[in-house]
């Protein structure tokens, strides 16, 4: 029999780990809060440094960025590579279903800058108009 030096009871030599004066509930007990306690400090500890360093963490976490750049870049590229029919398709699709969205675009890339949105997708639809009624005279 052994005496628990925290609960205080007696128990069977094998209610306790090995050369530990508490029993093994105590024991887990004690484990279990001390780890509870460790990640709070941790995460308190975290919180601290990250409230001290914000600048460095930015910073840091941008070179991690551009440090993997052209890692992403490069995957980027293989991606679109493998599927470029993909792409195409669905580019297409797009056109097909956004016609004014996607002249939009087109003039939204020449308008000067500052062009206002609403005068982009006027033109838009103007031109698209413009192009149904060509097509239309062409099947004439
Ligand atoms: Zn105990």
């Amino acid at each position: 029999m052994k005496t628990c030096s925290k609960c205080g009871e007696d128990k069977e030599g094998g209610e306790f780990y090995k050369k530990y004066s508490q029993c093994k509930m105590c024991a887990r007990d004690q484990s279990a809060k001390w780890r509870k306690e460790n990640t709070e400090k941790k995460k308190a500890a975290n919180a601290a440094w990250y409230k001290a360093n914000k600048e460095k963490a930015k910073e840091s976490r941008r070179a991690r960025y551009e440090a993997n750049r052209p890692k992403e870049k490069d995957l980027h590229k293989k991606w679109r590579a493998a599927n470029t029919e993909k792409i195409k398709h669905y580019n297409l699709k797009w056109r097909t279903e956004n016609p004014v969205k996607h002249r939009a675009c087109g003039l939204r890339k020449r308008a000067p800058k500052g062009t206002p949105e609403i005068i982009i997708e006027t033109q838009a639809i103007n031109n698209l108009i413009r192009h149904t009624i060509q097509q239309q005279e062409k099947q004439l």
